[in-house]
This record gives C-alpha cells, sequence and structure tokens, in this order.
C-alpha cells in the first residue's frame, strides 16, 4: 500500500519554476512580480454534486483547475499558482494517475505550477486554489460595468447544461448531437487569453458558471446599472439551436406551467433554460464602451473565439429579455427552474 507521501511524490510533485519553493516543504514560497497584485480564488469539487461517481478521471482533474483557470479569466489575471486539497476515499493509483493527467495536461498548457495541498482520506473531494497576476488596478471587476456599455459574452451558451440534461435524460439527443455538446460538460476550455485581452477594454466582467441571467445579474448589482438582453443575440451551438428553434414564439413558460406541455415542448423549455440558466458555461460575460466594438470583433478573429454582443447597460435597474420583436420576456423571479 503507497503511503501517503508515496502518493504525493508519485503523482503530485512536479516541476515548479513559477515557484522558490514547491511541493515539500511546510509551506510553498512565491514571489509575485513587482506591480502586480495578487488575484486568489478557490472552487471546491464534490462529487455526486459537481460531477458524478462514473465520470473518467481525466476529466474530473481537468474540470477542477478548468474552474479555477476560468476565476482567472474572469478577473483578467494570468494564472500561475495553485494548491490542491483532495480527500480521497481509498488510494486508488488507477484514478490518481488519470487525475494528475487530466489535471497537469491543462496546468501545463497555462504554465501554471502546482505549488503545494493537502491529501486526506474521505468522500471524494477537490479543493483548488488558484494564484494569478495581474497588473496594479487592471483587474476586470465585477463592478465596474456604465450605462451604455454593450454586454458580450464568448462561445456559446447552455452547451454544457443541455449535455447534462442529456445525461440525465431530460432531454433527448441523437449521438452525434451527444457527442458534440459532452466536450463542453467534461472538459471546458478555460477563456484565459480573452480574460488577459480584455484588460483595458472591458469595464466590468464574470466567467458564466451559474448561467447568463445569475451571472450577468451579479455584475448589474454590483455595478449599480440594467440590462437590456436581445435572446436571439445569444450564441448558440448548433445543437442548441436546433432543440430551441421549434418552440412557438413568444413567451417562456415558467415552471409549474409546463404540465399541459407535449414532451416536445417540455424539452425545448430545457434547452432554453440551458442557455439562460443553465450552468458550467465557463464562458466570459462582459461589458465594454461601445467605442470598442470593432476592436473587440477583432480580437475574436485573433483568439479564433467567437464574440458576441447580445445587449446594452442601461440605467433602470433589473435585466430586461427582449424576444425577437423586441418585447419584453418573462423571466422569472428567481430565476429559470432547471425542471431537475
Ligand atoms: P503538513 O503536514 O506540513 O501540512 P503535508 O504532509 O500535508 O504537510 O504535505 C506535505 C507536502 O506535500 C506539503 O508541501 C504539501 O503542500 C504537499 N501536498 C500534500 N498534498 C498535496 C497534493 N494533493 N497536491 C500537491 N501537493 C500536496
Ligand atoms: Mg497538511
Amino acid at each position: 500500500m503507497p503511503s501517503e507521501f508515496d502518493l504525493i511524490r508519485q503523482y503530485f510533485t512536479r516541476p515548479t519554476p513559477s515557484a522558490l519553493l514547491g511541493v515539500g516543504d511546510d509551506a510553498a514560497l512565491l514571489q509575485v512580480s513587482p506591480g502586480m497584485e495578487l488575484a486568489v480564488s478557490v472552487d471546491m469539487l464534490v462529487e455526486g454534486r459537481h460531477f458524478a461517481p462514473q465520470d473518467g478521471p481525466g476529466t474530473v482533474g481537468h474540470k477542477s483547475l478548468a474552474v479555477n483557470l476560468s476565476d482567472m479569466a474572469a478577473m483578467g489575471a494570468k494564472p500561475r499558482w495553485a494548491t490542491l486539497a483532495l480527500a480521497l476515499p481509498a488510494a486508488d493509483e488507477k484514478w490518481l494517475r488519470g487525475f494528475a493527467g487530466g489535471f497537469f495536461g491543462l496546468a501545463g498548457k497555462f504554465g501554471v505550477d502546482l505549488v503545494g495541498g493537502d491529501t486526506t482520506r474521505g468522500p471524494l473531494n477537490i479543493c483548488i486554489q488558484i494564484m494569478g497576476e495581474v497588473p496594479a488596478g487592471q483587474a476586470l471587476r465585477r463592478d465596474g460595468a456604465k450605462v451604455g456599455d454593450e454586454i458580450w459574452v464568448s462561445g456559446a451558451l447552455g452547451t454544457a447544461a443541455l449535455a447534462l440534461a442529456f445525461r440525465q435524460g431530460r432531454v433527448e439527443l441523437e449521438q452525434m448531437e451527444a457527442a458534440a455538446c459532452l466536450p463542453a460538460l467534461y472538459v471546458p476550455q478555460p477563456r484565459v487569453e480573452l480574460g488577459l485581452s480584455l484588460r483595458g477594454i472591458a469595464s466590468a466582467a464574470i466567467d458564466v458558471s451559474d448561467g447568463l441571467l445569475a451571472d450577468l445579474g451579479h455584475i448589474l448589482e454590483q455595478s449599480g446599472v440594467g440590462a437590456e438582453i436581445h435572446f436571439e443575440a445569444l450564441p448558440l451551438h448548433d445543437v442548441t439551436r436546433r432543440h430551441i428553434g421549434s418552440l412557438s414564439p413568444g413567451s417562456l413558460p415558467r415552471a409549474g406551467e409546463r404540465d399541459a406541455d407535449s414532451l416536445r415542448e417540455a424539452q425545448v423549455i430545457v434547452a432554453k433554460n440551458c442557455v439562460l440558466a443553465g450552468g458550467d458555461d465557463y464562458e466570459l460575460c462582459f461589458a465594454a464602451p461601445a467605442a470598442r466594438h470593432a476592436e473587440l470583433l477583432a480580437l475574436a478573429q485573433k483568439l479564433a473565439l467567437p464574440l458576441t454582443c447580445i445587449g446594452r447597460i442601461v440605467s433602470e435597474a433589473g435585466l430586461a429579455l427582449l424576444d425577437g420583436k423586441g418585447s419584453l420576456m418573462p423571466v422569472a423571479a428567481k430565476g429559470f427552474d432547471h425542471f431537475a
């Protein structure tokens, strides 16, 4: 049986060129570059809540770091160091090998060093702290959106949530459709380069982890502004668009109104909710002055990442969701029901 220290040595001790001292002592030693602020964030992933017991360890390793990198992206910070606190039910080396593969695969891509952690026996639980650097005063905060700013999102919304709905049997996807959506759920790509490029351009930013309405809502609240969003402008994966397309135009049914819906319509509602209130997108939602519009389109080209303007910041508080005719679509007060 390998000891705790054997496991740490074998699976979690790698060179740490960005640290003065990495794994192996009582604490790591880090040096923040001159003129930089340290951005720090932590995220916990619990088996059964954030991932399923049958999920592959490589994807769990990838995703647990990806969600943290996404927070760095949303701050405009360059990720540099991470710590990993791990509770494991058993010293399952096959699982550890897979997990470490997924974790370090992504860490290597962004030059992040694992500099320490803690390993203990217990129900599977993964807690990663990420640390990054951002030039003093340049972090992309949630509280900087200004009236007249345009609101943008990267990538596509709702793909991961649609994949999860498929996994849970709430929506039917053809095999090809499922194959196209599942990577968004299992191996999300954090928008780190976008976050770095938005320094000096975006007035506010957040990563979309709990659904567009909830997360944009945080920007609005903290900036003391409101927003007008055009539902038809929202960037969707082709599969999501196909599943939403057949909903009769007009209102979004609210929770409780679905009893009379046909199964087909219920599935369309699930898809629509995925876009507005589904979790796990890990795209960036940001506000930027309208004068930066062309620059942002050029940035999308450069990064080969779609950036879509979905609306604008207004002075009236709250989030107004508009349909293709410019009519207000109802938004349930507490966000959308997942019909879980
Ligand atoms: P201490 O008892 O002083 O807290 P530990 O025995 O918990 O130290 O850990 C020994 C070393 O291994 C420390 O440097 C710690 O940061 C590191 N470490 C422990 N678990 C992990 C892990 N899962 N990933 C990375 N480093 C780890
Ligand atoms: Mg310890």
